[in-house]
């Protein structure tokens, strides 16, 4: 992307550019493999909006490294999570006995993440780390402990690096704010409702 060009057509503000990211993604991962030193680590990757920021950690981490995956629905609106989380898609391996790093996108009100972690602990996980993305601090409704955060954003709707908006924009490399005419525009035909 050139100075001066556009994001994207429907990106209305870019909060954090790819650059950034790519170099946080790098400590984030020096400071997990430093801290499970020894250790059979695993990564919980919560799907949907975890995959991205995985993928990067994945190919930072020492090779033994081990990943599975998890979906969490959260009924709600499109940008509102409502509290109530059911298991949409389960891990495959156990996690008894395990240092676990749960992957997460972003923790808004940190409801997901209390579910997850609590879902974990009563599995028995040896230990629990949580990286995630991006912290809305602001947002919270219950305490989240979030050992590995990229970066703290403000309370708007993001999207980008994992994040979407109706199933969209997970692909794009840098996190922004969609322009306000995008968001109200109705879903595409098919979109199934969002994980
Ligand atoms: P929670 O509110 O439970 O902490 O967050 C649950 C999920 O809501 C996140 O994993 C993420 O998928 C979604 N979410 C929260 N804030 C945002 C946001 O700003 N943008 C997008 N695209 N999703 C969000």
């Amino acid at each position: 992307m050139g100075i001066g060009e556009p994001a994207h057509p429907d990106v209305a503000e870019v909060l954090i550019s790819a650059e950034r990211i790519q170099a946080r993604v790098k400590e984030l991962a020096a400071e997990i493999a430093r801290d499970a030193a020894g250790q059979d680590l695993h990564l919980v990757v919560v799907l949907r909006g975890g995959v991205i920021l995985a993928a990067d950690l994945v190919r930072e981490l020492p090779p033994p490294v081990s990943m599975d995956f998890i979906a969490i629905s959260s009924y709600g609106s499109e940008t509102r999570s409502s509290g109530v989380v059911r298991i949409v898609k389960d891990l495959e391996d156990t996690v008894e006995g395990r240092y676990v790093v749960v992957v997460e996108d972003i923790v808004d009100t940190g409801l997901t993440l209390n579910y997850l972690t609590n879902l974990l602990r009563d599995r028995g996980v040896a230990a629990l780390e949580v990286c995630a993305l991006l912290d809305k601090p602001t947002a919270r409704r219950v305490p989240a402990e979030v050992r590995y955060v990229g970066f703290t954003v403000p309370e708007a709707f993001v999207v980008g690096y994992g994040l979407d908006y109706k199933q969209r924009y997970r692909g794009l490399p840098f996190v922004g704010t969609l322009r306000p005419e995008v968001q109200e525009s109705p879903a595409p035909p098919g979109v199934p409702p969002r994980l």
